[in-house]
């Protein structure tokens, strides 16, 4: 195993996921979206989780920009890196197979939209979030270099922490008490902790 094997072994993960989420992608698409709560602030947010998950460590194995901040590759960590890699395509095919048409990229709410509390989402509520926190901790393991390997938990956790209370009040706005009591019996992204 070599630091370039690893990166290649990152590169694949990240067009698997790109392919996995195109069918749910396109039936969500054909539901219309009554209300949104897009904007300027969610167009930020999503630019910093694509920066951080995308752009930055494609530029570092493109160009091998910021070579600076490489450090010594460790085959142990691309070990774990691709059982974390594994561990999180699993959790974002089950939540699309769970969400259904009522996925999507943004905050949204569609036509007909309802409340999932079964399957993966009966103990946690962003159970997707938990999948990408997973995505970005396999890209520290998998990318030997102190910026591009963290630029993903860095751009995730902007996404996260500026999206995630607002996305919950806009569930109880459309869901109200069921929400609330949904809430009360589930932890945020990990089972009985957070
Ligand atoms: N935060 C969730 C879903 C991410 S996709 C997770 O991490 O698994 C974002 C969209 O999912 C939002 O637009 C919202 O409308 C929808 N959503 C979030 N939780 C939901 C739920 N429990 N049931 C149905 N739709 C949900």
């Amino acid at each position: 195993m070599t630091a370039t094997i690893s990166k290649i072994i990152w590169l694949a993960f990240g067009i698997v996921w790109v392919i996995l989420r195109q069918r749910p992608g396109r039936r969500s698409r054909k539901t219309p979206v009554r209300y949104s709560a897009r904007g300027a602030r969610e167009f930020i947010l999503l630019g910093a989780a694509l920066s951080g998950l995308g752009i930055v460590p494609c530029v570092y194995l493109a160009t091998h920009f910021p070579r600076f901040a490489d450090y010594p590759f460790v085959p142990v960590m691309n070990y774990l890196g691709i059982a974390v890699d594994l561990a999180c395509l699993w959790l974002l095919h089950r939540t699309h197979r769970d969400l259904g048409h009522n996925w999507s990229v943004s905050l949204d709410l569609r036509e007909r939209h309802t409340l999932v509390t079964t399957g993966i989402y009966r103990s946690v509520r962003h159970p997707m979030y938990a999948g990408f926190w997973l995505m970005a901790l396999a890209q520290v393991l998998l990318l030997p270099n102190w910026i591009a390997g963290p630029a993903g938990l860095v751009g995730f956790a902007i996404l996260f922490f500026g999206r995630v209370r607002r996305e919950e009040e806009m569930m109880i706005s459309a869901f109200g008490d069921e929400y609330r009591t949904y809430m009360r019996r589930t932890a945020r992204v990990v089972p009985w902790i957070y």
